[in-house]
């Protein structure tokens, strides 16, 4: 397959242009025709002689994604099938709030983290998403939707800082003045809880919001839900968001999805509001997602709100996550791979 010209972000372009012994300036001019004019191929460029067009058409693709499916949720909601152009497909989900569009985007196709309560879990795992792949899922929705959208959460399916170098790439083609214009406060990354990669991104001095999945306050029931727990425990991760804080000065927001009988009653919230004490950080909690064949469910009503209500009343910042999308398979944790009959995968999962 031919290079993902969507994979490099604008200084890497002028070196391709170097490279091309063309003038850094076309560098521009082509990232503003992907990222702005979100053009479909070379010969929308009409600023560019036909001479270079047939260059980058031999050397690259622009790695358009197919629709293959899209739901529409009575909430307004939109679920999104990409086929990804190698018999791979991933799932993306458009939600509108007052202050605008937020996308929700895949940053793996399927997932290591292996956690329970999750759909990505229970499939296979079959490779990062290329920086490309990553915004072409933004792209694609503005095309089918005629719309901008402003705000990005990498909370589809995968473990985000699992695929850091890629994760990072997309979010500097994101925030680029010249293309997208995406600006870093927009975008939250959330993470089960990845401890080394959690240290780098404190060092990169970038205004992303961080999400972390909580879930537990308890080693052993955080283990019980994510794996991830038996690696970094929760000592160390809140070591971690302590240093992310201090560094960044960025409120962290800690997901907490609420089980029945599992992680809902008050000793969970008052170990909680312990743990987080004093640290600068909102928590978010979400109604679990009951998932096939998963043995958690939904806390009920009553049990959040008094949840929520004990954690504003120790001086925790706590709200609860509207559900949207439900009625489609994309509210929390509801997006996984699908497999894709009509293309045959030219790769074997890992
Ligand atoms: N791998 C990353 C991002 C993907 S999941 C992470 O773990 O953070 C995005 C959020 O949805 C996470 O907070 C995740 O724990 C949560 N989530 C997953 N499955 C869920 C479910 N069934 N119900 C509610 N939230 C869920």
């Amino acid at each position: 397959m031919k290079k993902n010209i969507k994979d490099y972000n604008l200084d890497e372009l002028k070196q391709v242009m170097a490279s091309l012994g063309e003038k850094p300036y076309r560098a521009e001019q082509i990232f503003k025709w992907i990222m702005q004019d979100n053009v479909t191929s070379f010969d929308e460029m009409t600023n560019i002689s036909i001479e270079l067009r047939d260059k980058l058409k031999e050397n690259f693709d622009l790695h358009v994604f197919n629709i293959l499916k899209k739901q529409e949720s009575k909430d307004g909601t939109k679920k999104y099938l990409f086929d990804v152009l190698d018999g791979n497909a991933i799932e993306s989900v458009l939600m509108e709030y007052k202050h605008g569009f937020t996308i929700c985007v895949s940053s793996q196709i399927g997932c290591k983290m292996g956690c329970k309560f999750c759909a990505s879990t229970g499939v296979k795992f079959a490779r990062n998403l290329s920086s490309g792949e990553i915004v072409e899922q933004l792209l694609a929705i503005q095309r089918d939707e005629n719309i901008k959208i402003s705000n990005l959460v990498f909370m589809g399916i995968g473990e985000p800082l699992d695929n850091y170098d890629n994760v990072m790439n997309a979010i500097k083609i994101l925030n680029n003045q010249k293309g997208i214009n995406m600006g870093a406060r927009h975008i939250s990354i959330s993470t089960s809880g990845l401890v080394p990669k959690i240290y780098k991104l404190a060092d990169e001095n970038m205004q992303c919001t961080l999400s972390i999945s909580l879930h537990s306050c308890s080693n052993k029931k955080r283990s019980e839900m994510m794996p991830v727990n038996d690696v970094y425990n929760i000592e160390e991760l809140m070591k971690a968001c302590r240093y992310y804080i201090q560094k960044t000065n960025r409120r962290i927001s800690f997901e907490y999805a609420l089980a029945k009988d599992n992680n809902d009653n008050l000793n969970d919230a008052e170990e909680l509001s312990k743990l987080l004490k004093g640290m600068l950080c909102h928590v978010n909690l979400i109604p679990i997602n009951k998932i096939e064949n998963g043995k958690y469910i939904k806390s009920t009503n009553e049990n959040i709100i008094k949840f929520r209500d004990y954690l504003n009343k120790k001086g925790i910042v706590a709200t609860i996550r509207r559900e949207l999308g439900s009625d489609i398979d994309a509210a929390c944790g509801q997006l996984r791979k699908k497999e894709v009959e009509k293309c045959e995968p030219t790769q074997e999962p890992i």
